[in-house]
């Protein structure tokens, strides 16, 4: 691969042409593509393009192409691993990509434009009597592009799957400026590759994604959402386990909360409250859907009861309302939030074990913290019904937070050691982008890199979308 060229007035002229009317990003309008959330790195660009239609997008990318000009795609610009962050390159936003071109509802399908955010997806789907089950804390934000470029996860994949498993196909520009026309709806078509999953969870480096077909499920007619104080992680799988066996597979959401998660939670959100009576060394907040009314909450009252008895659960509370289950909800998902808000820098490792070593992993985790930075704060909550933890670190109470920061690389090392020897990932939902991707390249056999690589070289062969991340450029 050759290397990128910076972009001269006359390439930035040409291509802003070729985005057409309306596309050139001025002035304060470009400081929301610069600044990453948690303000962890801070973009730089000499251009910044949205064009209004795939047409467009093709012409950037062919000229950029022809001219050896690198391209950062990014999408609502959540994504937690730098991924959508330019360092020099010129910048594809899809927040002009905004239709959802076709609801089908007797086909369970939805086709929308990547700038149409996930809260907007799961809007027309229910609109249409339909569930798009996706879910994540930044679904106000996160857009159709981003999440499949990420493969995001969230809340729901234990029942419904991944955004790899909700997408029947896509559409996408290539890093010369073709097309790809691969909006087919179908739940059947084993015609060789499948190479829409080539770009799921390709973070951008294979193409720019510019639509989606996305597989829509039934409605659910009952909810049930229950809080619940666990002894142990150990008690949360076998809880896990008996809530799959006694509902007949009716689970949605398994999250799993440390007690310190709870503690900071409740800490920095002064109109949220406990629950349950007392504080408890982990809690499980678990959600039940069906497709009928009247049976689910009787299950799930047997259940607790069950779980009572075996002291799988020590105190709980079922929702009566749906604004008791957004209660229990908004504990959960302001963890993030709550963190942000700790004068200590977050380290945060996201990471997936199998579900049955989820508690060994917590625990040696845990000791191999504290053995690194006595007092440090793990705040260890998530998606307990995945193997997939989101294991935060917080430096000890009153620690110097530069000081700390110089930690971050060590703790995320030591925790990863940990996924590692329980045969985890390093990242189970956020990706690579350019934090992990030294990591990955050490972690993953060479055979793998080595076929990543050749994957990369056959969609880029000049290296030019999205360079730096996933993939360290080769030597
Ligand atoms: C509060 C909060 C909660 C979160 N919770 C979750 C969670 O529960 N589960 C989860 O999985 N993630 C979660 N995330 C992470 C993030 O929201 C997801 O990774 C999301 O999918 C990113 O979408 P985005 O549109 O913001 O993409 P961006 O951040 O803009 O981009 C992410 C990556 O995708 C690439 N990209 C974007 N659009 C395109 C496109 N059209 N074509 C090709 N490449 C593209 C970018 O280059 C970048 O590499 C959370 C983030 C926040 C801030």
């Amino acid at each position: 691969m050759t290397g990128p060229t910076a972009p001269s007035p006359e390439h930035i002229n040409a291509l802003t042409e070729r985005a057409g009317p309306r596309a050139l990003v001025e002035g304060p309008d470009r400081e929301a593509h610069l600044t990453e959330w948690r303000g962890r790195w801070r973009g730089e660009t000499p251009l910044i393009l949205a064009p209004g239609s795939t047409e467009a997008v093709g012409a950037v990318l062919a000229y950029a192409y022809e001219n050896g000009i690198a391209i950062v795609p990014q999408g609502g610009n959540t994504g937690l691993v730098g991924g959508q962050v330019p360092n020099g390159e010129v910048l594809v936003s899809t927040k002009r990509l905004r239709k959802v071109r076709e609801v089908s509802p007797e086909g369970g399908t939805l086709t929308a434009e990547a700038g149409v955010t996930l809260a907007e997806v799961q809007a027309a789907a229910e609109e249409a009597g339909r569930l798009f089950p996706l879910s994540i804390g930044s679904e106000g934000t996160a857009n159709v592009g981003g999440i499949l470029s990420t493969n995001a996860g969230g809340v729901s994949v234990l029942r419904y799957g991944n955004a790899r498993d909700l997408t029947l196909g896509i559409e996408a520009v290539l890093p010369d400026g073709r097309i790809w026309h691969g909006l087919n709806a179908l739940r059947k078509n084993n015609t060789g590759y499948d190479l829409k999953q080539l770009f799921i969870g390709g973070e951008g480096t294979l193409g720019l994604i510019t639509a989606a077909v996305l597989r829509l499920h039934p409605a659910p007619r009952e909810r049930v959402t229950a809080f619940l104080s666990v002894p142990s992680a150990e008690a949360a799988v076998e809880l896990l386990a008996l809530t799959q066996e006694r509902s007949g597979g009716q689970v949605t959401s398994f999250e799993l909360m440390n007690g310190a998660t709870v503690d900071l939670v409740l800490e920095h959100f002064s109109d949220l409250h406990r629950p349950v009576g007392e504080a408890s060394p982990a809690y499980v907040l678990t959600e039940l859907t069906a497709g009928t009314e009247g049976t689910l909450r009787a299950v799930a009252e047997g259940l607790l009861e069950e779980a009572f008895e075996r002291g799988l659960v020590t105190d709980g509370t079922i929702a009566e309302t749906l604004a008791q289950a957004e209660g229990l909800w908004a504990i959960r998902h302001n963890a993030s939030e709550a963190m942000k808000n700790d004068p200590t820098y977050c380290v945060k490792c996201d990471v997936s074990v199998p579900v049955a070593r989820v508690p060994a992993f917590l625990e040696e985790a845990d000791a191999s913290v504290e053995a690194l930075v006595p007092g440090a704060r793990v705040i260890a909550f998530g998606h307990m019904g995945d193997g997939n933890i989101h294991y935060d670190v917080l430096g000890p109470e009153g620690a110097d937070d530069a000081a700390w920061r110089q930690r971050a690389s060590e703790i995320e090392r030591r925790v990863h050691d940990v996924v590692v020897a329980h045969e985890g990932s390093i990242s189970a939902e956020h990706g690579i982008g350019q934090l992990k991707r030294d990591e990955l390249a050490e972690r993953k056999s060479p055979v793998e890199i080595a076929l990543m690589r050749a994957v990369k070289q056959a969609f880029d062969p000049k290296g030019l979308m999205n360079p730096g991340k996933l993939l360290s450029p080769e030597a």
